[in-house]
């Protein structure tokens, strides 16, 4: 039993400790019931050095006391011994290859980097709308280990918001305009002269990750294959100056005439996979429907159901689509660290890491 008081039995792997995604593992892990922090790493900028002084910690809360001394080590598989779970943080650049690394050795890695998102074998998950496709492990070649990938962070606010109009009345069009925060852009992130006072109408390669990834977390898996979704996306994304939270503009064609209740209460009574298995991370319930006519706003609402909730308001009749709404989520809470720890969870409860039991047992 960990001094915490809480069953952290199984030993885990932070790849990029240092980064921004990756400090949100190390807060969110520290107080995670199954998974306790054994490994911290990153570049070899950092590695040889104890986690406090490696890091530029940007979190509100401290440093946690434990991890704080811990050594941060060099990204390698033969370093972490028994440990088989890795969250990978890792920048876009070197992340592809790291992380099959590991998954060669016989690790469940989790990435929150582009590199395997688009592989046909690899699930690219957000455990309410698709556990379903965890199926595709199947069909790696990694042997005991293997890739599950979280979505790119707007993505995973845009498709938590249409599944559930997508499962009642058929999602066929979609236009998403995205104001983006700032942490989204890693660290150090966007320079204060060009942030402050200012949105930059373009985030590199963002508005086409939306597209298709969206597609494929909404399609369907049979025979061990993702045939993706057939809705039209047409997004445009910009960062303005709000440290966490993306809100998105959505206007949504439908394959049914319904009432802007009906959507309400879609978003209102929908539950998923990891509230039906009680996951520890798993917001009760994942969508907040709010009244208020100027809601939601980052700052109020981003910390809903511990930041793995998104909120959606505002909607109404549109007059080029059916309807409009915005919605809101933690881009690196759900929409990175928290949302792969979610990911992670599935898996483990759902058996998919051979000797590998979360507590109180798998499901397999
Ligand atoms: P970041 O702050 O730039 O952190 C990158 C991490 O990668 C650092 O720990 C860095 O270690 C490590 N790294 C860089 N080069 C390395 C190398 N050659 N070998 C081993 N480690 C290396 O980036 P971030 O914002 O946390 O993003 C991390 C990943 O998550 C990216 O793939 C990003 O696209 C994705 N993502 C980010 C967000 C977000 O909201 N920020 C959301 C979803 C997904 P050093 O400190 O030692 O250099």
């Amino acid at each position: 039993m960990a001094d915490n008081g809480k069953n952290q039995s199984i030993p885990v792997a932070v790849l990029g400790a240092t980064g921004s995604v990756g400090q949100r593992f190390v807060a969110l892990l520290d107080a995670h019931p199954w998974f306790r922090i054994a490994h911290l790493m990153a570049s070899e900028r950092s590695a040889g050095k104890p986690y406090r002084e490696a890091v530029n910690w940007v979190q509100t809360t401290p440093i946690p006391e434990r991890v704080a001394s811990m050594m941060v080590e060099v990204t390698d598989p033969s370093a972490i011994g028994e440990c088989r779970v890795a969250f990978s943080s890792l920048d876009d650049t070197v992340a592809g290859p790291l992380e099959e690394s590991f998954a060669r050795a016989g690790v469940l890695v989790v990435s929150n980097a582009k590199s395997h998102r688009m592989d046909e074998n690899v699930p690219l998950l957000v455990p309410e709308v698709n556990a379903d496709h965890l199926e595709l492990t199947r069909t790696q070649d990694f042997g005991r280990g293997a890739i599950l990938a979280n979505p790119n962070c707007s993505t995973i606010g845009l498709v938590l918001a249409l599944k559930p109009l997508d499962d009642a009345f058929g999602v066929r069009d979609v236009n998403v305009v995205t104001m983006q925060a700032l942490s989204g852009a890693g660290l150090p992130g966007v320079g204060g002269m060009q942030a402050i006072d200012n949105v930059i109408p373009f985030i590199g390669g963002e508005e086409e990750k939306m597209e298709r990834e969206a597609r494929k977390i909404l399609g369907q898996v049979s025979g061990g294959k993702i045939a993706g979704h057939g809705v039209r996306i047409s997004t445009q994304c910009n960062r303005v100056s709000v440290i966490d939270g993306h809100t998105q503009c959505v206007s949504v064609k439908l394959g049914q005439k319904v009432d802007v209740q009906d959507l309400i209460r879609a978003w209102r009574e929908f539950e998923g996979e990891p509230q039906r298995l009680d996951l520890p991370s798993a917001p009760k319930p994942t969508i907040h429907y709010l009244e208020e006519e100027n809601a939601p706003q980052p700052r109020l609402h981003r910390e809903l159901g511990n930041g793995m909730a998104i909120a959606v308001g505002r909607a109404r009749p549109c007059s080029l689509f059916d309807f409009k709404f915005v919605t809101l989520s933690h881009n690196t809470l759900r929409g990175a660290a928290g949302g792969a720890l979610l990911v992670a969870e599935l898996a483990v409860r759902k058996g998919l890491l051979e000797g590998v039991e979360a507590p109180g047992g798998s499901i397999v």
